[in-house]
C-alpha cells in the first residue's frame, strides 16, 4: 500500500510517499514559492541526487500536478500511475472542537475545517487548498485529514477553559486547543515501545523543541494539558514567537508605541522569542555561536528559552500528578545536547538522573537518563508524516 501525505502551506507545500509494508520512505519533496514568480519543486528519492524542477506554478494544484508528475517520472520517480496511490493523507491545522481523531475526508469534513478556518486564518484555509485540489486531480482516491489540535482534544475543561468572560468560549470558541498533537502522539507512542511498557501505563511530558514549541502532558496515552493554547503563540519561548507573557503587555505597548492590531500580532509573532531576546537570529545555531563568543543577549536569550521550558516540565508533570518519562524532540530537542542537559540538570526533584555521556548525541532514538534513573529522559525524533500516513491507512482500511 502506498500512501502520499500533502502538507500545504501558503506559498509552499511539503510530500512523502511511504510505502506501508515496511513503512518504508519512496520520495519526498518541498514545493516553494506558489503562486509567486521562482516556483521550485525539490525532489528526494533515497540514493539519488535531489531533482529541481523550476516551472511558474501559479497555484496549489499546479503544484501538486507537478508533484504527482515527478511522483510517475521514469527516472527518479516511484509510482507507474496515479492509481498506485492508495490514498491521500492531508496535514491540517485545526479542527477545532470538530474532530478528536482523523478522519475520512468527505464535504462535510471540508466545510466543517472550512468553519474552524477563524481560528487558523493562515494555516487552514491553504490546508484546504491542498485538500481541494488533490480531490480535482485524483477524483477517486480516498483522502484523509490529519489534524495537529485532534490529539488535545482529550483535554478537560480546568485545563481548556480560559479565565475570562465564559461568553467568548461560547460565541468564538476560544479556549486552548493545542497543536503539535500529531507529533507529541509519535513521540509519546515511540517512547512507551523504546521503554517496553503499555502507554496506559505511563506519564510522560513530551518536549517538541522546533522553531515552533510546545510541550504536552501524555497521561496513559491521552492528552491532558499542554503549553500552546488559543493559537501556536501561548506557552514556551520560541523562535520569533514570545510565548507566555502577561497580557496586559499587549496593551500597554500598543498605548505607548503606537502599534495597531497588525503591528502587535507581527511583534508578538515574528520579532519576539530568541529572536527578540538575542537580537541576532531565530535560529539556535547562530545564537548558540553567538553565545560562545561571548554575546550576552546570545546567553540571556539560551536561559530564558530552556528555563521556561523547565518550569513547563514541572507544572505538565504536575498536571499528571507526577511523571515517568520526558522525551525530547523536533530540531532543537533532538539536535541540542546542550540544551537538554541545562533544561535537565536541576531535575532531580522529579527523579531524574541525566547521563551527560549519553546525551552526547543528535538526531536518533536514544535514552539519555542513567539505568536507574526514576524518571526516564529520552530523545525520539519526530516523525508526523509517518503517523499521517499510519492513521491514513488505518482509516481506509476500515472503510474497506
Ligand atoms: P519547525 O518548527 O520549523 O519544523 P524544526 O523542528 O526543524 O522547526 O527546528 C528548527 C530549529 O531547530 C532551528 O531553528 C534551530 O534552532 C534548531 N536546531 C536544528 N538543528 C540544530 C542543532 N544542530 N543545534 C542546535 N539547534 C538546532
Amino acid at each position: 500500500m502506498k500512501i502520499l501525505v500533502i502538507n500545504c502551506g501558503s506559498s509552499s507545500l511539503k510530500y512523502q510517499c511511504i510505502d506501508m509494508n515496511g513503512e518504508k520512505l519512496l520520495a519526498s519533496g518541498l514545493v516553494e514559492r506558489i503562486g509567486i514568480e521562482g516556483s521550485k519543486l525539490t525532489h528526494k528519492k533515497p540514493g539519488m541526487d535531489k531533482k529541481i524542477i523550476e516551472e511558474p506554478m501559479s497555484d496549489h494544484k499546479v503544484a501538486l500536478n507537478h508533484v504527482l508528475a515527478a511522483l510517475k517520472d521514469e527516472n527518479y520517480g516511484v509510482i507507474k500511475s496515479v492509481e498506485e496511490l492508495d490514498a491521500v493523507g492531508h496535514r491540517v491545522v485545526h479542527a477545532g472542537e470538530k474532530y478528536a481523531c482523523s478522519v475520512l475526508i468527505n464535504e462535510d469534513v471540508v466545510n466543517a475545517l472550512k468553519e474552524c478556518s477563524s481560528l487558523a486564518p493562515l494555516h487552514n484555509p491553504p490546508n484546504i487548498m491542498g485538500i481541494e485540489a488533490m480531490q480535482e486531480l485524483l477524483p477517486n482516491t480516498p483522502m484523509v485529514g490529519v489534524f495537529d489540535t485532534a490529539f488535545h482534544q482529550t483535554m478537560s475543561p480546568e485545563e481548556y477553559i480560559y479565565a475570562i468572560d465564559y461568553k467568548y468560549y461560547e460565541k468564538y470558541g476560544v479556549r486552548r486547543y493545542g497543536f503539535h498533537g500529531t507529533s507529541h502522539r509519535y513521540v509519546s507512542m515511540r517512547a512507551a515501545e523504546i521503554l517496553g511498557k503499555d502507554i496506559k501505563d505511563l506519564k510522560i511530558v513530551t518536549c517538541h523543541l522546533g522553531n515552533g514549541a510546545s510541550i504536552a502532558a501524555v497521561d496513559g496515552g491521552k492528552s491532558v494539558a499542554t503549553t500552546m493554547g488559543f493559537t501556536p503563540l501561548e506557552g514556551l519561548v520560541m523562535g520569533t514567537r514570545c510565548g507566555d507573557i502577561d497580557p496586559a503587555i499587549v496593551t500597554f505597548l500598543m498605548a505607548n508605541e503606537g502599534f495597531d492590531i497588525k503591528a502587535m500580532d507581527t511583534e508578538l509573532n515574528k520579532k519576539s522569542g530568541v529572536l527578540g531576546v538575542s537580537g541576532i537570529s531565530s535560529d539556535f545555531r547562530d545564537i548558540d555561536a553567538a553565545a560562545k563568543e561571548g554575546n550576552k543577549r546570545a546567553k540571556l536569550a539560551i536561559q530564558v528559552f530552556n528555563h521556561r521550558v523547565k518550569k513547563h516540565i514541572g507544572s505538565h508533570s504536575a498536571a499528571m500528578g507526577g511523571v515517568d518519562a520526558i522525551v525530547f524532540t523536533a530540531g532543537l530537542g533532538e539536535n541540542s545536547p546542550t540544551n537538554r542537559e541545562a533544561i535537565c540538570k536541576d531535575l532531580g526533584y522529579l527523579g531524574v538522573e541525566f547521563d551527560s555521556e549519553a546525551n552526547k548525541s543528535r538526531g536518533e532514538e536514544r535514552i539519555i537518563s542513567k539505568e536507574n534513573s526514576k524518571v526516564k529522559v529520552l530523545v525520539v525524533p519526530t516523525n508526523e508524516e509517518l503517523m499521517i500516513a499510519r492513521d491514513t491507512k488505518q482509516l481506509i482500511d476500515i472503510d474497506k
